[in-house]
């Protein structure tokens, strides 16, 4: 597994630099797959924290080398921004990866293993949800629906210099995604509150990740239908259930929690 998962990001990190004549995505795309094998090697020799290992050097890498230093806005709005230019460069190519095309294999590994937002709101006490979920998944669209019109406003009025603008939109996003998230997850006792009714990232996510070829299925033979699995999933899924339709099954980041619990390795 760590090396197919390193091979797979290196053959994208090739693909890349070789069309777009950039060094940076081999280094970029090779470091990201060397952090992911990582994780899962760390995570078969039974390590508890390797999903937050990875999550940390993933995350911190993105937010603080390409967001803060190379100043890529990674945020949706810098994905509506380089696609409104026409650019198929950094945030463009991190969401086809990542976001849109990656999920169709890997999911939502994305939120488990990589999102700098949740690599915060991961610290916080409430790692499995305290209730069931409130009817306010809505929201997503209204922040999905706000990044493209704060976007395409900026084009319509004829702004100028809108990179310095996308550079501080991405400051401002990340401290009000954090500040809203810790919110929301205090409230509602869930660490993952905002995954589940805020995020604009979602509206692409979770469409893609149904047909995700990893993902997490159940042996009916083993299962005793014992339910510690669903009570330490953050996302309220039901694994148990084999089918794409399941429960919450587009809500899956792909934490193992479910199958580190299994008594019985059903999962
Ligand atoms: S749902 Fe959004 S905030 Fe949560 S982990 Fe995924 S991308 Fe990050
Ligand atoms: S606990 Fe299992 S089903 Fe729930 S999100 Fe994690 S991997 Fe997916
Ligand atoms: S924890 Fe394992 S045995 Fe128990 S219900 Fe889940 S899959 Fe079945």
């Amino acid at each position: 597994m760590p090396v197919l998962l390193f091979l797979l990001f290196e053959s994208i990190a090739v693909a890349l630099w070789l069309t777009k004549n950039n060094i940076f995505y081999l280094f970029n795309f090779s470091y990201i797959g060397l952090s992911l094998s990582l994780g899962v090697l760390l995570f078969m020799r039974r390590y508890r924290h390797a999903r937050r290992v990875v999550q940390l050097l993933v995350g911190l890498y993105m937010l603080l080398y390409l967001g803060l230093i190379c100043r890529e806005n990674m945020q949706i709005e810098g994905f509506w921004y380089y696609l409104f230019t026409g650019v198929f460069e950094a945030a463009t190519i991190h969401y086809a990866v990542a976001k849109i095309f990656g999920p169709l294999i890997f999911g939502r590994g994305w939120c488990g293993y990589a999102c700098w937002t949740a690599m915060v709101l991961d610290f916080l006490p409430y790692k499995t949800p305290a209730g069931p979920r409130k009817p306010i998944g809505w929201l997503r669209y209204v922040t999905f629906a706000a990044s493209l019109v704060f976007v395409a406003a900026l084009f319509l009025a004829h702004v100028g210099n809108i990179e310095r603008i996308m550079f501080w939109a991405f400051v401002g996003g990340n401290v009000l995604y954090y500040a809203v998230g810790i919110a929301l997850a205090v409230v509602c006792k869930d660490n993952r509150a905002f995954c589940k009714y805020l995020c604009p990232v979602t509206v692409l996510l979770k469409p893609m990740s149904y047909f995700s070829l990893v993902r997490i299925t159940c042996n009916k033979e083993k299962c005793i239908s014992c339910g510690k699995c669903k009570r330490v999933c953050p996302m309220d899924v039901d694994m148990t259930d084999n089918s794409r339709r399941r429960q919450n099954g587009t809500e899956c980041i792909l934490c193992l929690e479910c199958v580190k619990h299994c008594p019985k390795n059903a999962l």
